[in-house]
């Protein structure tokens, strides 16, 4: 059994300038390629996870760091790129948008708060908006590192963005703000909705 690196759904210069063709070149070809190749490694001398898919390896590999922390960062790269969209567009969803407003104040609250959260993480990690399938509550989450809101109960990842410096380095040296000013520009709402509608 081995996993295979899924295909990006754009081509390399399609998020162009926000995330230019050599960011995604490292980012996608080198370091998600990469957690596929280490997992598949780590997985050879493990019988345990035989048969598993990836959120089931996930949520039993918690005490595996080596299968725990390359499992999580192919599901949160897969996740990220499908959170983003070449084409820039607006949330519509009159659902989504009262449960934002409901559990932020506002839409624009929303974005600040997403914002701040994205910049305040302390080094390399993930911002994720997740619902709570048993609540409905809508929140932000930090993650660092591999963290994966999956190996927590009742959280529905709707949305993420990736902080490490490889998926900005590269365009905006150590300006992370304008990174996250440009993915916020870069959202596939429709995505969004999807998680948001099938997450109860
Ligand atoms: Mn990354």
């Amino acid at each position: 059994m081995s996993f295979q690196l899924a295909s990006l759904p754009y081509s390399m210069d399609a998020l162009e300038p926000f995330t230019s063709r050599k960011t995604l070149e490292f980012h996608y070809g080198k370091h998600h390629s990469g957690y596929v190749t280490k997992l598949n490694a780590a997985l050879e001398k493990k019988t345990e996870y035989r048969g598993q898919s990836l959120t089931q390896i996930i949520q039993h590999s918690q005490n595996d760091p080596m299968v725990a922390n390359n499992a999580c960062q192919i599901w949160n790269h897969d996740f990220f790129w499908q959170s983003l969209s070449p084409k820039s567009g607006n949330l519509n969803h009159e659902g989504l948008l009262n449960a934002l407003s409901k559990d932020f104040g506002s839409f624009d609250e929303f974005k600040l708060k997403f914002m701040a959260a994205a910049g305040s993480l302390f080094g390399s990690g993930w911002v994720f908006l997740v619902k709570n399938s048993l609540t409905g509550q809508l929140t932000l989450t930090q993650e660092s590192n591999a963290g994966c809101p999956l190996t927590q109960k009742n959280q529905v990842p709707l949305l993420t963005c990736d902080v490490w410096e490889h998926a900005y380095y590269l365009d905006y040296q150590n300006l992370r703000p304008n990174f996250v000013e440009g993915f916020w520009q870069h959202i596939n709402w429709d995505f969004v909705v999807s998680n948001f509608v099938e997450g109860s």
